[in-house]
């Protein structure tokens, strides 16, 4: 059908699709050892190029787990860990009243009151869920503290606060995108997962959430020191 001159060109197309093919293949098994690895032993091996294999080939690598009978949740996991690595640094220099915090609405109590306004959830730290209880501290600490309905609520705050760094409270797919796009913006975000999902009455880890957004200090609403927030905020870099 083809004239003979073109065999030569069809070999070489036929052969580069090959390669190409194998080279995938490889990478997504190179990823999805690194993930194992990393899940195995909390260490972070070539982090950013496990995050380009995360962010490429996350379909392929969860087919090789799930080929392997292992749970494919592992490879979003990682994922997020590999993202809050990576910012934690960045995230870390910014001063603490120049943050915001944003959790899911779903994480609240059935029976809440909290009244919906531009800026999200109103909480009025009734006492039904813990979310009054962790906005008081991270206000404390200078954070500026969001129960959003959606991502439009976060978009709009970003856009009318500017905060500098970011955490997030969500599903492991809500983390993704929002990590992804605070990353659009320029700003280091981390993330902390739900323990359940869903749209109603979610579970969070709350003393691993006090961890991030004490900068792993270890304090919490429980600590009775007088002085909490001092010794918080000594650790905070100077202003610019
Ligand atoms: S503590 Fe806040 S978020 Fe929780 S139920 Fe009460 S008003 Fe709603």
């Amino acid at each position: 059908m083809f004239p003979p001159f073109l065999d030569p060109l069809f070999y070489l197309l036929g052969e580069a699709v090959f390669i190409l093919a194998a080279a995938v293949l490889a990478s997504a098994f190179l990823g999805a050892a690194l993930i194992a690895y990393s899940f195995k032993t909390g260490h972070f091996f070539m982090a950013r190029i496990m995050l380009i294999f995360v962010c490429f080939l996350e379909n392929m690598i969860k087919s090789i787990f799930r080929a392997f009978r292992a749970d494919d949740a592992i490879v979003d996991e990682v994922g997020i860990r590999l993202r809050n690595y990576i910012n934690a640094e960045k995230f870390e220099a910014v001063p603490m009243d120049e943050r915001a915090i944003f959790l899911p609405q779903c994480l609240r109590s059935v029976d809440c009151p909290a009244k919906l306004t531009p800026e999200g959830l109103r909480c009025v730290n009734c006492g039904r869920c813990e979310i009054g209880a962790a906005k008081v501290f991270a206000e404390g600490l200078g954070y500026r503290f969001f129960v959003a309905p959606g991502s439009s609520v976060i978009k709009r705050m970003i856009k009318k606060y500017h905060p500098r760094a970011i955490v997030g409270v969500g599903c492991n797919m809500e983390i993704k995108e929002g990590v992804d796009l605070c990353h659009s913006y320029d700003i280091p975000a981390v993330g902390v997962p739900l323990l359940t999902s869903g749209c109603v009455s979610t579970t969070l880890d709350w003393d691993r959430f006090y961890e991030v957004i004490s900068d792993h200090r270890g304090y919490t609403p429980a600590d009775e020191d007088e002085d909490l927030k001092i010794k918080i905020c000594a650790g905070r870099p100077d202003k610019n």
